[in-house]
C-alpha cells in the first residue's frame, strides 16, 4: 500500500530532480523537463506550478514549440531568496550573502586575534551575520538559511564543532548557537567538505562526479567528492588529508603529531622555508620591504615576491609546490580524481604552484590513475569556502525542497 508519507517522499525526490536537472541545463521547456527527468507532462506541470508559486523557478524566454505553440522556457529564479555563507578561519571571519544561484550580492572578511577570548569572538560573528542578514532583507529577498564553514572536525547530526587544532576549539554547538540567535535552518559542515560542495555547484569541478579539492590556509584540508557524493567515513571525520604524517621527524603540527602534510605545504611552510633560504644567503628584496625584519614576512609579500621573479621567495614556493604535488599524487593513486582544485591561500601563488605540481604528478602518480587529470585553482580563490558555506544552504534546498510561502520548511503538495 502507498502511504501519504510515500506520497510525499515522492514528490519531494522528484521536484528535487526538476530543480537540479534545472540547475545544470537550464533555460528548458516544460517537454524538455519531461524528457530529460523520464517523468510525465501533468507531473512536470504540477511540480512547475509549485516551483513558481514559492519564486524557486521563474519563466524566461518565449518560445515556439515544434507546432508552433507559444510556450516559455524556465530556470532557476536568482531572487529565490538569500543564504548566508559564513567561513570561520583560524585568523579571520568572512562572510557572504548570495542569492539563490550563488550570485554574490554582498561580501566582508574581518580579520582577528586568534588568542582573543572565544566570546568577543562569537559576538563579531554573531553581529556580522545580523549584519549579513540586514543585507539580504533590504534587497526585498527571503533567508533560506545560514550555512557555517568550520576548520575542524564536525558532528554532522548534531552541527556541533568536535575539534578544530589549529584554533584549539572542542564541542562547540555552533548549529544550536546560531539558530537559537536568527531562528533559520543552519547548516554546519568542515570548511574544505563545505568549499568541495561549493565548486561542484558552481565554481571550477562543476558536475564533476569524482574530484579532491584542496583547501590550504593555516591548516590543509580537503573535500573528497565520490560519484557524486562527498567522503565522509564512519564518523564523518573523513579526507583529513592535511594529517597524512610525510615525516614523522618534522614539524609539530596543531594536531598534536609530526610531520603532517600540512606542516610542508600551508603559507607557514612557505615562510619558513623562505626564511631558511635567506639564511643559506640567498638575495631577496623582500627583506628589505619588511625593514629587515623576518617576523614582517607574510605568506602573501613572500608569493608576490616569488610572482616578480625574486630567487629566494621562487625558491621557497618551489620547494613548497614539490612537497603539495607529492601529497596530491599520492592521493591521485588512491582516488583516481578527474580533477584536482587548489583553493585557500596558495591559490593566490598557483601561477607559480601549478607548473611544480604538476611535474611532481607526471614524475610520481601512475599513469593511468593520472590520465586526463585536471589539476586547476580554484575559481573562487580564497573565498572558496566561504562560497561552499552558501552552498550547504542551496545544496539542502536542492536536494529536500521544501518550502511554503511562509519561510518555514514544510511539504510539497504536487
Ligand atoms: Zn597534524
Amino acid at each position: 500500500m502507498v502511504t501519504t508519507a510515500d506520497q510525499n517522499l515522492v514528490r519531494k525526490f522528484n521536484t528535487a530532480v526538476v530543480l537540479n536537472i534545472l540547475r545544470h541545463h537550464a533555460p528548458l521547456s516544460r517537454a524538455e523537463l519531461a524528457s530529460n527527468s523520464g517523468l510525465n507532462r501533468s507531473t512536470i506541470s504540477a511540480i512547475i506550478n509549485v516551483l513558481l508559486e514559492d519564486k524557486l523557478v521563474q519563466e524566461t524566454i518565449l518560445q515556439s514549440d515544434r507546432i508552433g505553440r507559444p510556450g516559455m522556457l524556465l530556470e532557476l529564479n536568482p531572487s529565490g531568496g538569500f543564504a548566508v555563507g559564513i567561513e570561520i578561519g583560524v585568523d579571520f571571519i568572512s562572510m557572504v550573502v548570495t542569492d539563490f544561484v550563488a550570485n554574490v550580492l554582498w561580501r566582508q572578511r574581518v580579520n582577528f586575534n586568534p588568542s582573543e577570548e572565544q566570546e568577543t569572538f562569537f559576538e563579531r560573528a554573531y553581529a556580522m551575520t545580523e549584519r549579513a542578514l540586514g543585507e539580504g532583507y533590504s534587497r526585498g529577498l527571503r533567508p533560506l538559511g545560514i550555512g557555517l564553514g568550520v576548520p575542524g572536525l564536525i558532528d554532522l547530526r548534531l552541527g556541533e564543532l568536535k575539534f578544530a587544532p589549529n584554533l584549539g576549539w572542542e564541542n562547540i554547538p555552533l548549529r544550536q548557537l546560531w539558530t537559537d540567535r536568527f531562528h533559520l535552518p543552519v547548516f554546519v559542515d568542515n570548511e574544505a567538505k563545505a568549499a568541495a560542495l561549493g565548486e561542484y555547484y558552481f565554481g571550477a569541478a562543476r558536475g564533476l562526479s569524482n574530484f579532491i579539492f584542496l583547501n590550504a590556509g593555516v591548516g590543509l584540508g580537503s573535500g573528497i567528492m565520490i560519484d557524486g557524493k562527498l567522503f565522509r567515513g564512519s564518523h564523518g571525520y573523513a579526507s583529513e588529508v592535511g594529517h597524512m604524517i610525510m615525516n614523522p621527524q618534522g614539524e609539530l603540527c596543531g594536531c598534536g603529531k609530526r610531520g603532517c602534510w600540512e606542516t610542508q605545504v600551508g603559507p607557514r611552510a612557505v615562510i619558513r622555508r623562505f626564511r631558511e633560504t635567506l639564511r643559506q644567503g640567498v638575495p631577496s628584496t623582500v627583506l628589505h620591504a619588511a625593514d629587515n625584519d623576518l617576523d614582517n614576512i607574510t605568506f602573501e609579500t613572500v608569493a608576490n615576491a616569488a610572482l616578480q621573479g625574486d630567487a629566494a621567495a621562487l625558491a621557497a614556493m618551489q620547494e613548497v609546490g614539490g612537497q603539495l604535488g607529492f601529497g596530491i599524487a599520492n592521493l591521485i593513486n588512491i582516488f583516481n580524481p578527474q580533477m584536482v582544485v587548489l583553493g585557500g591561500e596558495l591559490n593566490y601563488a598557483s601561477k607559480i604552484l601549478l607548473p611544480v605540481v604538476e611535474q611532481v604528478i607526471t614524475n610520481n602518480a601512475m599513469r593511468l590513475e593520472s590520465q586526463d587529470l585536471k589539476i586547476v585553482a580554484s575559481m573562487h580563490g580564497r573565498d572558496a569556502c566561504v562560497m561552499g558555506a552558501a552552498a550547504l544552504v542551496l545544496d539542502d534546498i536542492l536536494h529536500e525542497p521544501g518550502f511554503t510561502n511562509n519561510n518555514s520548511k514544510g511539504e510539497y503538495y504536487v
